[in-house]
């Protein structure tokens, strides 16, 4: 009896935890367009590839090895090192080396997932016949030759990838860009046709996994073996050995052009780290970092996407205390990453003309007045709210400002004339950390004897200013005995005139 109560609560939960491998396995496809010039995608229109550059990282200064030939470089590309170690030349495993922990022939990345995942698909789809003496059949679960059609090609690679209940490893092989650079040369009008064709089946790809509901989640890797000069290739000219690489996936940098080095045979250890694949140490190539958002980075993409979200909540009436958080939450960012500062800026404007319209909504005559609470001088906290009762002029103000100086008296002389009547002054400073003393010697030589005087040493960055919409000072309200506005922009010998009438009432 026991036996079966125990079964029945574990085979629920081994369903949880195969599911959640499946939904949080990464998918990788890499689609390899053989011979492209990778500065020729500047020159054609290529939408698809584009984009997979905005939202990834890419490079056109990848290195293909040489000689620049189509065997050396797939084979290095999925055997992760160099034809010196892999030796998959002349396109025979009989001369194979050994890769220590591995019996038999040299591990490709293709064989060490299949390994991994018992229950994924890894498959190929290849225009370029001479693929499968590359690597063994048994690598793959799939594999199909799909010679010289290009469109037939990327949508069966589609179907698959609709299909497949796990599609861990596509590999797409597009042909048309090398022979045509063979037949009419490199960067010929007729390779430049090719080169706008493949990127429609890069878009097929794209299209295959967004029906799938998995494109967010899946790393799209577009790369070439080598490039081409006049109607060949094999050297070792720049024009030969550029290679695009460009990744787009999950936690990949986005819009980001890499600047370090890659080789192409650092493609398979790169993938691998990806799907949690061990590297074999007969591998040469490294596991890339650039393109992949860096972890203290992470956490800033995270904080700047759920800023994001909150923007729209602003436009709401009533969100003023939101707003308020997240322009806070917007400059801790600037102070902590100092590096990344373009787009805070342009989400710190976007917010800070939303925080203002919220401020000015809420801080008017007639509203009650937001409660302020910050340290005086001696560092004892003094609160707005804790007046309650009195009139108060709020004032804002600063020791560096001239206006402000010259208005003091006027609140100087209202204070000696109302202060046993019930009035008071709270005085809110735009001081900084650097004028602080400047701050306590202008309180002393103006005569502001009244005990209130707060700051956040914080100048234009106040936090009090912001929340009352203060863009100029001097700046002065009125508050009434209830803790309501009552007036706003008082100058000079208005000032008596209003408290006057106020405590009349
Ligand atoms: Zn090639
Ligand atoms: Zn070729």
């Amino acid at each position: 009896m026991k036996r079966i109560v125990i079964l029945f609560f574990i085979l629920p939960l081994m369903g949880m935890i195969a599911q959640a491998q499946t939904e949080n396995t990464p998918r990788v496809v890499v689609i390899g367009i053989d011979g492209l010039i990778p500065d020729q995608l500047d020159e054609v229109f290529t939408p698809h590839i584009d984009a997979l550059k905005k939202r990834g990282a890419w490079t056109h200064r990848a290195k293909a090895v040489v000689p620049t030939s189509s065997n050396q470089n797939w084979s290095s590309m999925f055997y992760g090192a160099t034809p010196d170690k892999h030796k998959m030349f002349p396109e025979e495993y009989a001369q194979s080396p050994t890769c220590s922990g591995y019996d038999k022939a040299f591990p490709s990345l293709f064989k060490l997932v299949k390994e991994k995942y018992q229950e994924g698909d890894v498959a190929a789809f290849y225009e370029w016949r001479h693929f499968r003496k590359l690597f063994l059949k048994n690598d793959f679960d799939k594999r199909r030759n799909v010679p010289l059609l290009t469109r037939v090609n990327s949508k069966l690679a589609g179907r698959h990838i609709v299909k497949s209940d796990l599609p861990i490893l596509t590999f797409v092989h597009l042909d048309k860009t090398d022979i045509k650079g063979h037949k009419h040369g490199y960067g010929s009008e007729k390779y430049q046709r090719a080169i706008y064709q493949c990127d429609q089946a890069v878009g097929d790809i794209v299209k295959a996994l967004e029906k799938k509901g998995i494109l967010d989640e899946t790393y799209i890797l577009v790369v070439s073996d080598h490039g081409g000069k006049d109607k060949g290739h094999g050297g070792d000219s720049p024009e030969e050995r550029h290679i695009p690489w460009i990744l787009a996936g999950p936690d990949v940098q986005e819009n980001y052009l890499m600047t370090g080095e890659i080789n192409i045979y650092d493609t398979a250890p790169t993938i691998a780290k990806l799907l949690g694949v061990k590297v074999p140490d007969c591998w040469e190539g490294k596991v890339l970092e650039e393109p992949f958002v860096q972890p203290g980075l992470m956490q800033y993409e995270n904080k700047i996407k759920a800023v994001k979200k909150l923007l729209p909540v602003l436009d709401k009436p009533g969100n003023l205390a939101k707003a308020n958080q997240l322009m806070y939450e917007i400059e801790s960012l600037e102070s902590e990453y100092k590096w990344k500062q373009k787009p805070l800026e342009q989400l710190r404007e976007k917010i800070s003309v939303k925080t203002r319209e919220a401020n000015l909504r809420n801080v008017k005559v007639g509203n009650m007045a937001p409660d302020i609470s910050f340290p005086d001088p001696e560092g004892k906290v003094r609160s707005l709210s804790d007046l309650k009762g009195k009139v108060v002029l709020l004032q804002f103000w600063a020791s560096w400002c001239g206006p402000c100086r010259k208005e003091n008296p006027y609140l100087v002389s209202a204070y000696n004339k109302y202060k046993e009547k019930g009035f008071e002054i709270f005085s809110v400073s735009l001081d900084s950390q650097k004028s602080f003393e400047r701050w306590k010697k202008a309180i002393e030589k103006d005569g502001l004897v009244w005990p209130n005087h707060v700051s956040d040493l914080n100048s234009w960055n106040s936090k009090p200013a912001r929340e009352y919409g203060v863009e100029s000072i001097p700046a002065i309200f009125l508050v009434d005995q209830q803790g309501k506005i009552v007036a706003s922009m008082l100058r000079d010998v208005e000032i008596d005139a209003e408290v006057g009438k106020l405590l009349l009432k």
